[in-house]
């Protein structure tokens, strides 16, 4: 099991949970963060941490977040040699479902 950064990450990414995750497995793209799920050993201060409810343990991810879990994994393995956010800072791209998706208006 490990935890998925979903939609309501997208254009907010306050990063938030970067600064709790104790194995730094979390990654920064443009958009959105991604968790590392071959790094991430499961300790959830990540899900408690995130004000947008993005992040969620594998087995809650609705059907309709589903794919962020392929994100992920895809993801990280296009982009993200060990290091983590803290280390590494913004990468700066994102998965191609990411990237595609409507900009969210500004509040
Ligand atoms: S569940 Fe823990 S180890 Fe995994 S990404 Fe979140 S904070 Fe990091
Ligand atoms: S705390 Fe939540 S919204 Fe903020 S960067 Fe992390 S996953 Fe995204």
């Amino acid at each position: 099991m490990t935890c998925v950064i979903t939609d309501a990450c997208v254009d907010v990414k306050d990063r938030s949970c970067v600064n709790e995750c104790p194995v730094d497995c979390i990654y920064e793209g443009d958009r959105a963060l991604y968790i590392n799920p071959d790094e991430c050993i499961d300790c959830g201060a990540c899900e408690a941490a995130c004000p947008s409810n993005a992040v969620l343990f594998d087995i809650d991810v609705p059907e309709g977040q589903k794919s962020f879990q392929a994100v992920a994994v895809e993801w990280v393995a296009e982009h993200a040699a060990a290091g983590g956010a803290t280390r590494r800072g913004v990468i700066g791209i994102d998965h191609s479902l990411v990237a595609g998706l409507p900009r969210k208006a500004e509040s």
